[in-house]
């Protein structure tokens, strides 16, 4: 497949690997943000290809994962109630909420339907003009596009019925947050190839002038990661700390104007609470006043709501680099793809998944599994 098989070819791999251990000579951080390079990175064995010298750790950029508990628990209070049909990407339905998941508000009979665009829920509530349909809205720069095209097209349409349920998160305040922080081991970065097809790479550069980090725009394929890691420890090498683009047959300095114009029409940058992180200022999109009919906190009556997120789960920890997910407690043990207590552990994005789905039967059995069992 164009643009897929030529990404894999394992003779071109091991010789990026070689020249990244020619180019390394002391030890390196690098986290990549996006969780869709988390998983090509453990799937494809991309760390441990790598020299010794360098570490890479999974960052923030699961949006599944970072969606906090008290906005799934809102997802489900409003797709509980009856006549709602609730919208969302089949990512959501099995990410716990305080007690139950949205597959469970279907199974006892709520009407939560797996739509593929946003626009599909829009059509959703033109055909159905009698029930509100509502449709969940998550995810980072990239999907902020398709969402606020669907809020335009409901107001065009004049449809009263649609509303979304915003859990949007912008990718540069939390990699501030976790540059800023006293404990912070991070070196470089891989930034998310999807993120900047839209919104560019030139807000990359302060931070990068700022925090002196090199941060390498950088695909999904493992060409790609492997190409990435080499510019960006390169970069260290040199003691330089530039914003490189290795994806530039998707990326573009400037991004995608036209689709920043219609984000910039429907929504405005507000703080968001990121799961396991806190409140992060500026770090997330709620829409402006010309499209606050649309929002269905406040339609719905759940703005105020608040949950207490599980404290044996350290996604906020793992999304940060500061942990691996074998570190937590319940990793494989209370937590499993059939039982989860994160996030983490259900996306398809997520690290805590990738582990368990690709590297658990490597892994030592748990130290008590054995009583686990017998239970
Ligand atoms: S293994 Fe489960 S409980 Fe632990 S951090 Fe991951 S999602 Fe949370």
């Amino acid at each position: 497949m164009k643009f897929v098989e030529e990404y894999r070819d394992p003779v071109a791999a091991r010789q990026f690997a070689e020249a990244i251990s020619h180019t390394v000579t002391r030890p390196w951080t690098l986290m990549e943000i996006c969780g869709g390079q988390t998983h090509s990175i453990v799937k494809y064995g991309i760390d441990e290809l790598l020299p010794k010298e360098v570490t890479l750790v999974h960052g923030p950029g699961c949006p599944v994962c970072v969606t906090p508990l008290e906005l799934i628990d809102k997802a489900l209070q409003i797709a509980a109630q009856p006549g709602v049909i609730f919208c969302s990407f089949g990512d959501m339905l099995r990410v716990p909420g305080s007690s139950r998941d949205l597959f469970s508000v279907k199974a006892a009979g709520g009407d939560v339907r797996i739509v593929y665009s946003p626009t599909d829920a829009v059509r959703v509530a033109a055909q159905n003009p009698d029930k509100p349909v509502v449709f969940f809205a998550v995810g980072f720069e990239t999907t902020a596009p398709a969402n606020a095209m669907s809020v335009f097209q409901a107001k065009q349409m004049g449809l009263k019925n649609y509303s979304i349920l915003v859990s949007h998160v912008l990718v540069p305040p939390a990699m501030e947050v976790i540059l800023g922080s006293p404990d912070n081991h991070v070196q470089g970065f891989l930034a998310a190839g999807h993120v900047c097809t839209v919104m560019g790479f030139e807000e990359y550069e302060p931070l990068a002038k700022k925090f002196k980090v090199p941060i390498v725009v950088t695909g999904f394929e493992p060409l790609d990661l492997l190409q990435g890691i080499y510019m960006c420890v390169s970069q260290l090498e040199q003691g330089r700390f530039e914003v490189e683009n290795q994806y530039a047959r998707a990326v573009r300095r400037a991004g995608n104007r036209p689709a920043q114009e219609l984000v910039a029409k429907v929504f405005r940058v507000v703080p968001r609470k990121w799961r396991g992180i806190g409140e992060i200022p500026q770090s997330g999109l709620g829409l402006t006043p010309e499209y606050a009919q649309f929002d269905a906190e406040t339609r719905f009556g759940v703005s105020e709501y608040t949950a207490q997120e599980d404290p044996e789960c350290i996604s906020g920890l793992v999304m940060q680099g500061a942990k691996k997910p074998q570190d937590c407690t319940a990793y494989g043990k209370r937590c499993t793809p059939d039982h989860p207590l994160g996030a983490p552990m259900v996306s398809s994005e997520g690290a805590c998944a990738a582990y368990y789905r690709y590297r658990r039967l490597r892994e030592p059995e748990p130290a008590d599994a054995g009583s686990q069992r017998r239970g």
